[in-house]
């Protein structure tokens, strides 16, 4: 069995982990691609990142680049460390700046080229001739698996797991040059009833059937209640399990209630982002002895005699076929990055939207799924997320002060919806407002005890460098700087203030309380809907089989994660996506060992 994949995996991922043990200012070793190498004088030179300057020092031998060393970078920890590895060291082994930019972090890659560059101008070196990019295919034609996961992210992942532990042979393939999807950039939270966090805090009253209510009616009751009921009633278990089994580090001390939730009961990993999740999830797969590979795409399922038997991808350029004796499971994610599929669906998604998604995220399991007979359902169910940056599209996490008591205004000065209210209700409502925008307001109090600065603070930057947040020293200055009316901003300030204390909203009921606005800096920063999850997908039974247009069983099939369809009817609540693709993931891992 081919080795070389995973142990790149393996290394790639130990550094994703030391940049988030050691932060973004990277120097030494871990990022020295020679460490051998003799040291002479280095040049610095500078490019622009996506979050920033990227500074690199090249040191020469000659006409040769002997090493490149980062020195400062800001960018997504887990998106660009490629650009810092493989594509820095590709730099290196081809003696050129001119090689492949890693894609999904094409503006880091374009950074990091323009810093060696420049160092290289600076250095007045002209470089020989490099060696020219071998971009071949280093897998084979063909692979044996029991059970073949098509799609890296939280979904895929629990099922590769779930399998290996029952001890079959497991190969994971992920299209990106990172494993993670939507996941990996997602917040990481996960709702569960009756945690032990909860009892940490004192927060009595939840249970399964008060969960089940809240899903179903965040998805107007179009949600399949068997579904609903599959994903209550395992949420705990399998937050245990990724705490005990997975070594997922939850915040023991907080909780985050989403929109249309009950009460605060999702679970917050370390760091609050996906990176915990998926950095545990790839140590523990790697561990079982999954096979992983990236950068490879399935292109089609395999059927024989009306039994799926296996996938066909590609790896640069090169067609692979890997055989399933069990059984495949396909995890690839929604489509919300994908314009034509969304417009097909429904044609109110068009390209006016940006998408927090991954660029992964382009339906492939569902459209492979429906070629050999697959039925969908809820297809025009899109969900959009209310509070996004508007150039990029992203999920804004430094906006997470919301979830605590932070405001929406709009360009007037007013507010006009309730803080807290599904995600569907909080976007329609902002693209009534003039502009189609929004603007978030809170105050240092807030930043302080959410530590969104602290966790977010890349995301503050890149939103202050584009004009999209002000951190303000009086509430003047923060209405001026978007050019809200003042006396307007003022006054409703002191009618969030007024509410904050009475604990009583009478204009929008804010059902958890607002928070007060009174000490400075203040943070007012803009913000739009953009696609998010796409509730539709393949229809599937609760044991994840995949059903066809009669609801027959299609052999050898199975599907959890965001490309299924029936659970979350026409809107998806906060922090029940992480739920969802674990419980069903595991599902799925256990089936295809039966
Ligand atoms: P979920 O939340 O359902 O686990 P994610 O978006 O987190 O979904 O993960 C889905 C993963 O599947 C992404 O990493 C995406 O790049 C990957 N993927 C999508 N299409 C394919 C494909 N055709 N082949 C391999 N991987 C794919």
């Amino acid at each position: 069995m081919e080795m070389k994949k995973s142990s790149k995996i393996s290394m790639l991922l130990s550094s994703v982990m030391l940049l988030g043990l050691y932060g973004c200012n990277n120097s030494g070793e871990e990022t020295s691609s020679n460490d051998s190498a003799e040291s002479s004088e280095g040049v610095q030179g500078t490019g622009s990142g996506y979050h920033g300057d990227i500074v690199a020092e090249v040191t020469f031998s000659g006409d040769q680049i002997e090493a490149i060393e980062i020195i400062e970078e800001n960018e997504n920890e887990s998106l660009a460390e490629p650009v810092f590895t493989e594509m820095r060291d590709a730099m290196v082994e081809q003696n050129s700046t001119d090689v492949d930019s890693i894609s999904g972090a094409t503006g880091s890659s374009e950074g990091l080229k323009e810093a060696v560059d420049d160092a290289i101008e600076q250095a007045g070196v002209t470089l020989s001739a490099g060696e020219s990019a071998d971009s071949s295919s280093e897998l084979e034609d063909e692979y044996n698996f029991d059970v073949v996961v098509v799609g890296g992210g939280g979904a895929g992942f629990s099922a590769a797991i779930e399998a290996a532990e029952s001890g079959l042979d497991v190969v994971l393939i992920e299209k990106m040059p990172v494993m993670g999807g939507n996941t990996l950039i997602s917040g990481g939270e996960m709702n569960v009833p009756n945690n032990w966090v909860q009892e940490n805090l004192g927060i009595e009253g939840d249970s399964i059937e008060i969960f089940i209510e809240d899903t179903l009616e965040g998805g107007d009751h179009l949600g399949d209640p068997e579904m609903v009921e599959v994903l209550a009633e395992n949420a705990l278990d399998a937050a245990e399990w990724m705490r005990d089994d997975i070594n997922v580090e939850f915040y023991e001390d907080q909780l985050f209630q989403f929109g249309g939730h009950s009460f605060q009961r999702a679970l917050i990993p370390e760091g609050h982002t996906g990176l915990e999740v998926i950095t545990k999830f790839e140590q523990k797969a790697e561990e079982l002895g999954v096979e992983m590979f990236t950068e490879t795409e399935a292109k089609k399922l395999i059927e024989e005699d009306d039994r799926i038997v296996g996938v066909e991808a590609e790896n640069n350029g090169k067609t692979v076929t890997f055989n399933a004796e069990n059984g495949v499971i396909l995890t690839t994610g929604g489509f919300g990055a994908n314009v034509d599929m969304r417009m097909e669906a429904n044609e109110n998604y068009d390209d006016r939207y940006l998408t927090t998604n991954s660029p992964g995220a382009t339906g492939d399991g569902i459209t492979m799924a429906r070629e050999v007979g697959a039925a969908v359902t809820n297809m025009e169910n899109i969900q959009t997320y209310p509070v996004s940056n508007p150039v990029t599209g992203a999920i804004s996490l430094f906006a997470d002060t919301r979830f605590d008591g932070a405001a929406l205004i709009n360009q007037e000065g007013e507010r006009f919806v309730e803080e807290l209210e599904r995600r569907d209700v909080i976007s329609n409502a902002i693209l009534e407002q003039p502009g189609e925008y929004a603007y978030q307001i809170w105050d240092k109090a807030l930043s302080d005890s959410t530590r969104t600065m602290e966790m977010h603070e890349a995301e503050f930057k890149k939103l202050k460098e584009d004009d999209l947040v002000i951190e303000a020293e009086t509430l003047e200055e923060a209405a001026e700087f978007f050019d809200i009316p003042l006396d307007t901003f003022l006054e409703t300030v002191e009618k969030i203030n007024e509410y904050a204390e009475n604990g009583e909203d009478p204009d929008f009921n804010h059902r958890a309380g607002l928070a007060p606005i009174k000490e400075g800096p203040f943070y007012v920063q803009k913000a739009v809907p953009s696609v998010h999850h796409t509730m539709g997908g393949l229809l599937t039974d609760v044991d994840t089989h995949v059903l066809n247009e009669d609801g027959e069983i299609i052999e050898g099939l199975y599907a959890a994660g965001e490309l299924t369809g029936s659970t979350h009817g026409s809107n998806r609540l906060g922090g029940n996506a992480i739920t969802d693709i674990i419980v069903f993931g595991r599902i799925a891992g256990q089936q295809v060992a039966k």
